[in-house]
């Protein structure tokens, strides 16, 4: 049905920013494998880390937000057909583990490991024109359904992470919610939010993010660079509080526009989709006692923050984080996503072919007013839209 040829071309990391389209071979697959032609990748920020700073040792193959076709499987392998189009899950937990009792399965040992790979030290191999898929990440694997594109089950990995970060908030329908950060990590939370019943306020330096997340169902937005800020609320525009030191009339206006939204109350929670420590000490200011605000965006090591801890422990607001995906919730993830509650395709922007990868990469690490999603699509059998 597929004739698979013997190399490949892979977009191999050989160092710190140091990406080379190579020619590698197809990757054998053994008896409990599948063999998956890539369609579509993301490109997706924990990879540009790796990349840039040359965390990790070479040679890899990334790319982890992966959907293609079962070209080949091994013949021990029961439950899949090949022809079948598929959404893949490269980090699966053992359900059996000290972690995995604990649902902590992002600290799973197992979990830990890549399960797929195109080559080198597994590493997602979605930069790839063919990937191998491993026996303990096969639960992981979706079908994608035949009115949905490869792009929208490139998406699944991406929105696991933030739908298992929102199962995190304790928060009850009505409740008011801030999303800081509209790229497409914050529009996910804000659209899932917003699914949930929630009131959010959404914070951007682009107005471009902020319409889309009026789309998305933000009940409030407010751009704290532009000057301009626009509710539902009647709450007219002012200078932003950044901009205090020019005018102290208009100091406080994300907490004016919190305060109008939760009669005072303060937000119930705040999900921090941008790595600013300053942005961390508003949101915290801006929770009710009680209130939860969660880390999405801090991965860097050794930063140091000056946070108020009597904001923990006597306002009894939480500090919390969420990393990585929880492969239970991926039925949900692919309802969401496949009956476009969450439509995907609005947050995919940009599509490079594989060679062009480390434009992608580029473009993905500092994006523009038009640019959120940035996919590598290998286009085969792609359906448009
Ligand atoms: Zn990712
Ligand atoms: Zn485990």
């Amino acid at each position: 049905m597929f004739l698979i040829p013997k190399t490949m071309q892979a977009v191999v990391y050989r160092g710190a920013n140091n990406l080379r389209l190579e020619t590698v071979p197809v990757p054998r697959i053994g008896p409990n494998d599948l063999l998956v032609r890539v369609a579509a990748c993301g490109v997706c920020p924990t990879d540009i880390k790796k990349i840039q700073y040359g965390t990790v040792t070479p040679p890899r193959i990334f790319g982890h937000e992966t959907a293609g076709t079962i070209v080949r499987a091994g013949a021990r392998v029961r439950g899949f057909k090949i022809g079948e189009r598929v959404a893949l899950h490269h980090h699966v937990p053992c359900l059996e583990c000290h972690a995995c009792r604990h649902q902590a399965f992002a600290q799973c040992s197992q979990y830990k490991r890549t399960g797929i790979t195109a080559g080198f030290e597994p590493a997602g191999g979605g930069y790839a024109e063919y990937v191998r898929v491993m026996p303990f990440v096969l639960p992981g694997v979706v079908r994608v359904p035949v009115r949905n594109s490869f792009l929208e089950g490139a998406m699944l990995e991406p929105v696991n992470t933030v739908l298992k970060a929102v199962k995190r908030l304790a928060l009850l329908r009505g409740d008011t919610a801030l999303v800081a950060g509209q790229g497409p990590i914050g529009l996910m939370f804000t659209r899932l939010l917003a699914l949930q019943g929630m009131r959010v306020v959404a914070t951007d330096l682009l107005p471009t993010r902020l319409k889309l997340a009026r789309e998305f169902g933000a009940v409030a937005v407010h751009c704290p660079e532009s000057k301009v800020q626009r509710s539902m609320s009647n709450v007219q525009p002012r200078a932003s509080r950044f901009a205090h030191h020019a005018s102290p009339i208009t100091d406080h206006t994300l907490t004016t526009l919190v305060h109008q939204l939760t009669h005072g109350r303060g937000l119930d929670a705040a999900v921090i989709a941008v790595p600013s420590d300053a942005v961390v000490r508003e949101a915290q200011a801006l929770v009710r006692g009680a209130g939860q605000v969660l880390l999405f965006s801090h991965t860097r090591r050794g930063d140091q923050t000056s946070l108020d801890l009597a904001t923990v422990c006597v306002d009894e607001k939480d500090l919390i984080g969420s990393y990585s995906a929880d492969f239970r919730l991926q039925a949900e993830v692919a309802r969401l996503i496949f009956t476009r509650k969450l439509d995907a395709r609005r947050l995919i922007t940009h599509q490079f072919p594989l060679a062009q990868t480390a434009a992608a990469i580029e473009l993905a690490s500092h994006p523009n007013a038009d640019s959120l999603k940035v996919v590598v699509a290998q286009g085969f059998g792609e359906k448009s839209g």
